[in-house]
């Protein structure tokens, strides 16, 4: 019996990594019968059948479950945006790490294509940086920021988030060239988008930890939840809670509201509060829909 976790699954094989080196395995029949779907990412109990090739004998709980795409035990979300070409959106930069968060996943929150910084229409990194994320600045071209976006992949299973044409692919190159992963200049050539019919594959990273060769958290609708729940998604709101009068203050239009004092006093973004403000509008449509 030997642990491992699975990077890619493919036409009923399971391959699993280990220490001992990779497997093609398949699953003992109780799994495929009881309907239980395995994940790429899911640690899995095996037993080798010869030197190449095992049994996936037992599932571990997971930490953490995306849909899309599937893949268990993600425990890093680098959401990547870019400084122009195209323009960061607050909204969906906020719609993404309430996502994340949501997801019990860690936010590390990457601003590329410093390079072609203009003069910016916000101070990107600073709003994120103070509202409590990671951050941080990155070139693809230039290399600036990707030594630290290398050291912050290492030893996580990261799944990278953001817009099409913000970069991700291109730093995860940067990062490790061997990876060969298709950038949008690629694709271009061979005529194809680069994520069709693709299996979704953790690959290693040198020193230590995986990467998946997918983006996640291209979904637009927000995570079920309760309206009171949302402010917790903001994590620069939640020190001004105790200054609102009323519990379960949903930040909107009571009369004393530490949050909306907190915003008019400017160390709350305005940015940030709006995104804050067209989610829970999101959220109580939805609660009265049901
Ligand atoms: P993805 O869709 O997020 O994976 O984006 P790609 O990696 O395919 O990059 C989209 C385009 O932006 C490509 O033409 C890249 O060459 C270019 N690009 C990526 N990173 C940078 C950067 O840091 N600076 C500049 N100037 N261009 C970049
Ligand atoms: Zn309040």
């Amino acid at each position: 019996m030997f642990e491992g976790v699975i990077v890619k699954a493919y036409g009923g094989f399971y391959y699993v990594r280990s220490p001992a080196g990779d497997l093609e395995c398949t699953l003992r029949g109780r799994f495929r019968l009881g309907r239980q779907d395995i994940l790429v990412g899911d640690r899995v109990g095996c037993q080798t059948t010869d030197s190449a090739r095992g049994v996936i004998e037992k599932v571990h709980p997971r930490a953490t479950v995306l849909t899309r795409p599937p893949i268990a035990n993600i425990n890093q979300a680098v959401v990547v945006f870019s400084f122009v070409n195209p323009r960061p959106i607050a909204r969906l930069l906020d719609r993404i790490l309430v996502q994340v968060s949501f997801a019990g996943i860690t936010p590390l929150v990457c601003f590329n294509k410093f390079d072609l910084r203009e003069r910016e229409d916000a101070p990107w990194p600073e709003i994120y940086l103070k509202a409590g994320y990671r951050v941080i600045v990155t070139s693809a071209v230039t290399g600036e920021g990707v030594d630290l976006l290398r050291q912050s992949l290492q030893d996580h299973n990261s799944v990278l988030a953001g817009p099409s044409g913000t970069g991700k692919s291109s730093l995860l190159n940067a990062v490790q060239p061997d990876l060969g992963l298709k950038t949008d200049a690629i694709s271009r050539k061979l005529k194809r988008g680069k994520h069709t019919t693709r299996h979704v594959e953790l690959l290693p990273l040198t020193g230590g930890g995986m990467v998946a060769d997918t983006p996640g958290f291209s979904s637009l609708t927000l995570p079920d939840m309760k309206r009171e729940d949302l402010g917790y998604y903001f994590p620069e709101f939640e020190q001004y809670f105790n200054r609102c009068k009323f519990t379960g203050c949903l930040h909107r239009r009571e009369p004393v509201c530490g949050v909306r004092q907190a915003v008019e006093h400017h160390v709350i973004a305005r940015e940030r509060y709006t995104s804050y403000l067209t989610f829970l509008e999101e959220v109580m449509q939805r609660e009265r829909r049901y």
